[in-house]
């Protein structure tokens, strides 16, 4: 039956966004108020975020990389600093220690699962090591048991790559809430979305004060504040900041994508488990199973090219692209992009297993607007492709 389905008519989108008429009418009320920039509904659900992921403190940003940006610098990272980054990741993650003037040192990842290998990355500390920004990759999360005891051990700052891992939680304890500063990204693709946007979770006010400032230009009150009181209020500016505000019309979106997060999460699961049996017997690797007692945020389902197939994941990416499927590569390590390894000098071979996943590697489509019979076309599509 699979293998008589005719090509579909329409594209499927690989991370397609679900927007519904709450999310839709939250926007709109935000436009009519007249307030669209920072205001009170970026307040509203920087507050809601606070309660879901239990933690101190959640400053909204304009985006995940500001919000890595910013971590770093209000952790003082710098020039002479070292931060160990996974080169299984987004290359974000090392851009923005790259901008601080500080060395992002890619560490290599485990084979099964595709986190940061944390003995390689225990290996990697050197004297200039000063943080560690681990990824959970596709909503898997870090053992965080471990991850803190090396923080602890070596007195590293954490700054969690949290991008797609909201909802995620190890031992029944979500992500961001484990005592390291977590960002979190709000872009089209992610688990929820403000169309651009992010957010950095903080234990600590003083962080966090300066992280709002520093997305601000660095005055000294924000612009909400500025405005809601009674009275001119002068600003003042200790240190030169920047421009990574979210709005109040991002944040509308977002108030009402947080609501249906857990059981979004809970329908990716659905069809995690429809991908896992319907892909049993093609050529592929699949997920792992989850750690017990974790959350999988079910990001990202990634399957892996085994070498005994009849064709590589760049001809199935083209078969699958042909019976008009999106799919999408997570990643081609940084160490492979030419900037980092001209710049580091980091042959292919010193992260192996990130270089072999780099060329394995495909995400296929899920989302909360992917279906069942959805799936069944990818599935459809990608056996024709490997079963010849
Ligand atoms: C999407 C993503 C980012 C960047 O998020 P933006 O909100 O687009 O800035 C960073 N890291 C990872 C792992 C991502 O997937």
């Amino acid at each position: 039956m699979l293998d008589s389905r005719p090509v579909r008519e329409s594209f499927l989108v690989f991370g397609a966004p679900m927007i519904d008429r709450t999310a839709i009418d939250e926007v709109v009320d935000s436009l009519e108020s007249g307030w669209i920039g920072t205001g009170p509904k970026v307040t509203h659900f920087e507050e809601d975020l606070r309660d879901y992921i239990d933690v101190h403190r959640v400053s909204c940003l304009g985006s995940c990389t500001a919000a890595l940006f910013l971590g770093l610098r209000a952790l003082n990272v710098g020039p002479g600093d070292e931060v160990l980054v996974p080169a299984m990741t987004f290359v974000a993650s090392a851009n923005v220690v790259e901008h601080t003037g500080a060395r992002p040192v890619l560490v290599d990842c485990e084979p099964g699962s595709g986190l940061m290998d944390l003995d390689a990355a225990e290996a990697s500390i050197t004297e200039s090591t000063v943080a560690v920004m681990p990824v959970h990759l596709a909503g898997r999360p870090l053992d965080m048991d471990r991850l803190n005891a090396l923080r602890d051990a070596y007195r590293l700052a954490v700054i969690e790559d949290a991008a797609h891992a909201i909802g995620a939680e190890w031992r029944g304890q979500r992500i961001g809430s484990f005592g390291n500063l977590t960002a979190f990204s709000f872009y089209v693709t992610k688990n929820i979305t403000t169309i651009e946007g992010g957010a950095l979770a903080s234990p600590h006010d003083e962080i966090a004060d300066r992280v709002e400032r520093l997305a601000l230009h660095g005055l000294s009150l924000g612009a909400w504040q500025r405005y809601s009181d009674p009275g001119f209020k002068h600003y003042d500016v200790e240190e030169p900041g920047f421009k990574f505000n979210m709005t109040d019309v991002q944040a509308a979106l977002g108030l009402r994508q947080l609501e249906h997060l857990d059981a979004w999460i809970d329908y990716r699961a659905e069809l995690w488990s429809l991908y896992d049996e319907l892909l049993e017997e093609l050529p592929l690797d699949l997920p792992p199973p989850s750690e017990q007692a974790t959350r999988h945020a079910r990001h990202l389902y990634q399957v892996r090219v085994r070498p005994e197939a009849p064709i590589s994941r760049d001809e199935l990416l083209d078969h699958l692209a042909e019976r008009r499927i999106g799919a999408g590569v997570h990643y081609r390590g940084v160490h492979l992009q030419p900037f980092y390894a001209r710049k580091y000098g980091i042959a292919p071979a010193a992260l192996p297993v990130s270089t072999e996943l780099s060329e394995r590697t495909l995400s296929l489509p899920l989302s909360p607007k992917v279906s069942e019979e959805d799936v069944y076309d990818v599935v459809a599509a990608l056996r024709s492709g490997l079963l010849r």
